[in-house]
């Protein structure tokens, strides 16, 4: 069983190299922020909660967001091969609770992939993304929130994984596909 976690600053190719990964290893995909989109887009309580912070480049809380993560941990179906996490976890509360939910259901992480992108990279990718993406929080001055919050609350995130060996570091400068292939090659290492 292959459980993924995929992260990295805004903007460093989550979403795309997820979407890669499920098809070639055939994984759920379980991204907090589209779960979370899903939620402003029906308009429910807690949408309406979720965009008060997103929109403005903040990170969601730990309790509602860890929440929202156990109830799609569990309600996933028998048999499936494994899950990529992307956007989660995002601060060490997150990780803790992860550890904890996935004990309970005698599952455990294999690996956190941490993409690594210059900032000036993130900046342009953002910026071009908002073009077409119709999302809040992709403008210049949410984009520059994001990054710093990310540095402060997410980057520590990387040593909770470094300290019980589960952490690879990738590359996040390049084509899709080169991308892709150092991805794999991480993956394919784990599984052997
Ligand atoms: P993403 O699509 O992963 O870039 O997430 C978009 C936004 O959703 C983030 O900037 C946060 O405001 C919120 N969000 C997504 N995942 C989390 C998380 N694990 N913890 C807190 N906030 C989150």
């Amino acid at each position: 069983m292959l459980n993924i976690i995929i992260c990295g600053a805004p903007g460093c190719g989550k979403g795309t190299q997820s979407d890669l990964l499920v098809n070639k290893y055939k994984l759920e995909h379980l991204s907090t922020g589209d779960l979370l989109r899903k939620e402003i887009a029906k308009k429910s309580e807690l949408g309406l909660i979720a965009d008060s912070y997103i929109s403005n480049g903040n990170l969601v809380p730990d309790a509602m967001i860890i929440d929202i993560l156990s109830k799609a941990i569990n309600e996933q179906a028998e048999g499936v091969k494994g899950v990529i996490l992307d956007g989660f976890p995002r601060t060490v509360a997150q990780a803790e609770a992860l550890e904890v939910m996935l004990k309970k259901v005698n599952k455990e992480v294999s690996v956190l992939l941490d993409l690594t992108v210059d900032n000036d990279e993130l900046i342009n990718r953002l910026l071009k993304r908002g073009e077409t993406s119709g999302r809040s929080d992709d403008n210049l001055e949410t984009i520059k929130k994001r990054l710093e919050i990310y540095e402060i609350k997410t980057a520590p995130v990387s040593d909770f994984y470094k300290k019980i060996n589960k952490y690879a570091s990738i590359n996040g400068m390049g084509s899709i596909e080169e991308i892709f292939e150092r991805i794999a090659a991480v993956i394919d290492s784990k599984r052997q």
